[in-house]
């Protein structure tokens, strides 16, 4: 494959002055798709998605056409969890799913990162409700656009959860952020009325770290959060 020091922006030039004329140094049409698809992903920019494209050209066909198929399942076999809105392959999520949890009990996180990072602990044994996002008043996005109507009809009405199981206590797990404190200040309001216990997970300094290092808001968090020893 012919290299140019700065091969896109001479194609890109050359493109504007005359799209019909393609320069010498334009890649194969299927070569530019999979940049541009690839500049499109979070994180990665021009430059990085041409070396990924590259990378696929060199890749043997076995290797390049799992990435096509992985691709192609994760958008056809995956969908979201009927009851919690996690990740699931069937109407259900794996967690869901499993009669040996204790229903009763439901974390709300905002992301299916953070409920596997959870999960990673094996410290929890309850079930889940992802909202998929938190309230951003700047970027427009309220409890509608959550999943906070379905996380009230699972407090209300027992007879829509796996096992039919009443739920009895929330936990909030959301973000310790301006906006995650926000939505869980949202959600404390909102299901308050409803009769079950409300907490959220505790804050403060994070095991294996040092005081010097702490940012202020940390430490004014566990000395707010302080626990009896
Ligand atoms: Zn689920």
């Amino acid at each position: 494959m012919h290299q140019s020091p700065d091969p896109l922006p001479s194609r890109v030039a050359a493109k504007k002055e005359n799209p019909l004329q393609r320069s010498g140094i334009a890649y194969p049409r299927a070569v530019d798709a999979l940049i541009a698809e690839f500049a499109k992903l979070p994180g990665i920019g021009r430059r990085s998605a041409e070396r990924l494209a590259f990378h696929v050209l060199k890749a043997d066909e076995r290797a390049a056409m799992g990435l096509a198929q992985a691709v192609i399942d994760i958008k056809k076999t995956v969908r979201q969890c009927e009851n919690c809105y996690h990740l699931a392959d069937g109407p259900l999520c794996a967690v869901c799913n499993d009669a040996a949890r204790d229903r009763s009990i439901v974390l709300v996180v905002e992301q299916p990162k953070d409920l596997l990072a959870l999960e990673q602990t094996a410290m929890y044994k309850g079930l889940y409700h992802v909202l998929m996002g938190r309230i951003s008043p700047l970027e427009g996005i309220g409890p509608d656009d959550l999943t906070v109507a379905r996380l009230v009809e699972r407090i209300k009405d027992p007879a829509t959860n796996p096992g039919a199981a009443p739920i009895r206590e929330v936990i909030l797990g959301l973000n310790p952020t301006l906006e995650g404190d926000g939505t869980a200040l949202y959600l404390g309001e909102a299901l308050a009325p409803l009769n079950i216990k409300i907490s959220r997970l505790a804050r403060g300094l994070p095991s294996g770290s040092q005081l010097e290092y702490a940012s202020k808001a940390v430490l004014a968090d566990a000395i707010h959060h302080r626990q009896g020893l």
